[in-house]
């Protein structure tokens, strides 16, 4: 069963609770989602040295042969073959040195040139051999170890050819992309405008972090980490908005927003509570709500809906709910809306190194951590007890996020699980 299906499984065995509401499965609602989500159109040509990040919006190609010219691979002694073949365990005079940066020289027959790592290839030279291989005596070399014919030459062109496509179209520059830019001679590349996000936080109860906490008052804890998460992903955050719990101040916020962001991010008030104002203000302001209700634990009441051009995605107050829905749905919808390639969260296996116990209903992502490798060598993750999404600071010592299928009651300890690493 591949990674998709195991989160696309429908949330078949539904609790009383999840019955009242009908929970769209988790893959679901990323097709869903994709579906709204389209690339930003607009382009620009940028310098290499701010693209990390970047998501490319045309192919790189190599602006010339890669390598440019035919070179050596070792620090050694460039050669005729059939020149220390016929010199066997005899001598032959070095005519000269041949260093990286300089042109390339012709190779006196009869002669070895020193060379070294990088430096051109002499003319009429067809192996180098290395100089732990040689040894010298003054102006004269004995060959100890002859390699094969073309040995520890770098060939021009065998990396790319010029005009060859290096990257493609949707490739989001990361510091190795960068590297093959550079490699290609591509000093400039064309790249989709960066992705504008709003963010839009709700809840009566919220209080800058480090401001003296009033009776019943909460730090806000979604504000600064969905800015750092967007901004992790490469996006431009161009507004951050605090409304109160209010359904008319909440829709015209969203109207204000939708006007001039790709993206807005709700944080807050998205459940069904008497004071959970989101979903009301999205109807008021017209939008299409697409997806109203995930069966994801945390994180159920996350919504997904299109106001005018923009995406709108809402997700739940509390911390850990609001971050596993953010990477489980919004970056991957981000990525898309960025004009980038993805197939859903990155994942790989691992195995749990402990029972886990589960109420059948909603897949589950728990915090976990990795601890080593199993006799087999493959990774075991651990989960600090059930999710706690109110609590914070667990995911910050976390390795990732683990997902215990909606189906599964019992999972044995060495189970394999799917993973998603932060
Ligand atoms: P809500 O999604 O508005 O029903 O909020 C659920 C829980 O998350 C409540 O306990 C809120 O106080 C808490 N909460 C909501 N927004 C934030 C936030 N930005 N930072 C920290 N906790 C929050
Ligand atoms: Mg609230």
């Amino acid at each position: 069963m591949t990674v998709i299906d195991r989160i696309s499984a429908p949330a078949c065995a539904c609790d009383g609770a999840d019955l009242q509401t009908r929970l769209m499965p988790v893959n679901a609602a990323l097709e869903a989602g994709m579906a709204l989500a389209h690339p930003v159109a607009e382009t620009e040509t940028i310098s290499l040295d701010t693209a990390v990040g970047r998501t490319l919006s045309a192919p790189v190609t190599a602006q010339a042969d890669m390598p440019r010219f035919d070179n050596s691979g070792m620090d050694g002694y460039a050669l005729r073959h059939a020149d220390a073949q016929q010199a066997g365990a005899g001598t032959i005079p070095v005519s000269g040195t041949s260093a990286a940066g300089s042109p390339p020289r012709p190779l006196p027959s009869g002669t070895a040139m020193r060379i070294y790592t990088g430096a051109p290839l002499p003319q009429g030279a067809d192996t180098v051999v290395m100089q732990e291989h040689v040894i010298r005596d003054r102006g004269q070399i004995r060959v100890e170890r002859l390699p094969e014919p073309g040995a520890n030459i770098r060939r021009q062109g065998e990396d790319q050819r010029k005009t060859d496509r290096v990257l493609e179209p949707g490739t989001r520059l990361t510091p190795r992309g960068i590297a093959a830019c550079a490699a290609a001679g591509a000093g400039r590349v064309e790249v989709r405008r960066r992705l504008r996000i709003a963010l839009l936080l709700t809840g009566d109860e919220l209080c800058p972090p480090g401001a003296r906490l009033r009776e019943g008052t909460v730090w806000d804890v979604n504000a600064s980490m969905l800015s750092a998460c967007l901004q992790a992903d490469g996006a431009e955050l161009i507004a951050l908005r605090h409304v109160a719990d209010s359904r008319a101040a909440l829709a015209s916020a969203l109207m204000n927003l939708a006007q001039q962001a790709d993206l807005v991010v709700t944080s807050g008030g998205v459940s069904v509570g008497d004071r959970d104002h989101v979903k009301p203000a999205l109807r008021d302001t017209g939008a299409e709500i697409r997806v109203s209700g995930v069966a994801i634990k945390p994180g159920k009441p996350v919504t997904i809906s299109r106001l005018g051009d923009a995406l709108i995605l809402s997700l739940p107050g509390n911390p850990v709910s609001a971050f596993v829905t953010w990477r489980v749905l919004g970056r991957p919808l981000a990525v898309r809306m960025a004009g980038g390639v993805t197939a859903g969260p990155e994942r790989r296996h691992v195995r749990t190194g402990q029972a886990l116990h589960h109420r059948p209903g909603r897949c589950e992502f728990r915090p976990a951590i990795l601890r080593g490798y199993d006799h087999a060598g493959r990774e075991v993750a651990t989960c600090a007890g059930g999710t706690r999404s109110a609590h914070a600071v667990p995911l910050a010592t976390a390795d990732g996020l683990l997902l215990i299928p909606g189906d599964s009651e019992t999972v044995p300890e060495g189970d394999l699980l799917e993973f998603l690493p932060f």
